[in-house]
């Protein structure tokens, strides 16, 4: 693959600084970012195992790859692995810079808080083979110039891996992504008719997804039909389990039976869905992980509350909400707490 310089995506606003900023500002921010090119991300990188069959095979079932090549006496590395020998794991590399945390401070402190990653480019220059030691420098190459996409206005940060085996040049790793201020969304009811935020009506409605019902699940499913939350309990130590499974964690049973929720429960934790969207669902929604009052945590919707309403903590109550002739899902009604007034429907 050639590496091209060019940055995809969007056009460009020149003498713009962070979302709201003036043009002398936005001269001056742009300047700071593009003295980030060239300054080191990693240097001396050295990945932690060397090229073996074991994560070739792994990578290979993963990916659905059979090809002869990746097999046997003689094995070579997909190419594509290339980034996984430098990858540094959850305890992370020696060697990394403080470069790009202190570009993504620069750009979180100028309003551009979200970043999604865009796309990769590789070039190979030799084939790596299982014993391969594989050492890396990284590299912020490029910052870009303030981009507007339709995620947002941004800058497209590229780093560039070069990456040696055995010291010798086995290929580069180019990585973008876009660091920019989230668009405003139009409330639905803003929307021009026959603008895009009125199409999804004009649409037939895309279904929402089926849970997957198994033997290990169906008692679950079926106390939804019968407007029952019903929570697993070991038969051996009484632990009480949710999501359900077919033995117990704590010790080991097989044995279960099950106890009928009482559906009082509070927000543990909760995420807002922007982006991207899936069909059957209409962003921003929110997304809770509520724990039972019998202690167990399952994720699900909370209503009656507008998305950016939700909070931990928040006290809610079961329900079983008809999303079509089909499917009945269990969700949690925001109760309302004392001396509140009426909660606004999102
Ligand atoms: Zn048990």
């Amino acid at each position: 693959m050639p590496g091209a310089g060019a940055v995809p995506g969007g056009g460009s606003v020149p003498g713009s600084a962070g979302p709201d900023g003036d043009a002398d500002a936005g001269a001056a921010f742009e300047k700071a970012l593009r003295a980030f090119e060239g300054r080191s991300a990693a240097t001396e990188g050295v990945g932690k195992d060397p090229v073996n069959e074991a994560m070739i095979r792994h990578w290979c079932e993963a990916m659905g790859d059979a090809h002869p090549a990746y097999r046997g006496p003689g094995a070579v590395a997909p190419p594509t692995m290339l980034q996984a020998w430098t990858m540094g794991g959850l305890s992370g590399h020696q060697g990394r810079s403080p470069a790009h945390d202190e570009l993504f401070a620069l750009l979180d402190g100028a309003g551009y808080r979200a970043v999604v990653a865009t796309d990769c480019e590789q070039e190979y220059l030799r084939p790596l083979r299982p014993g391969d030691v594989i050492t890396f420098d990284a590299v912020i190459e490029s910052v870009s110039p303030r981009k507007t996409t339709k995620l947002g206005s941004g800058h497209f940060i590229t780093t560039r891996m070069d990456v040696r085996a055995n010291g010798e040049p086995a290929g580069t790793h180019r990585f973008r992504i876009l660091k920019y201020a989230p668009a405003a969304r139009p409330a639905p009811q803003e929307a021009a008719p026959g603008a895009q935020g009125a199409a999804p009506d004009a649409r037939p409605k895309a279904e929402r997804p089926r849970p997957v019902v198994n033997r290990d699940n169906a008692g679950f499913w079926e106390g939804v039909a019968d407007r029952k939350l019903l929570i697993q309990r070991c038969g051996g130590c009484g632990t009480l389990r949710f999501p359900w499974l077919p033995g117990c964690n704590r010790c080991g049973a097989a044995e279960w039976d099950t106890i009928e929720a009482s559906g009082a429960g509070t927000v543990y934790s909760y995420v807002v869905m922007h982006h991207p969207p899936f069909p059957a669902f209409d962003p921003p929604y929110a997304v809770a992980l509520v724990e039972l009052a019998e202690g167990v945590r399952m994720v699900s919707n909370v209503t009656g509350v507008r998305y950016d309403a939700v909070r931990i903590g928040m006290p809610v109550r079961l329900e079983f909400l008809r999303v079509d002739e089909e499917l009945v899902l269990p969700v949690f009604r925001a109760v309302e707490a004392p001396g509140a007034g009426p909660g606004g429907e999102g």
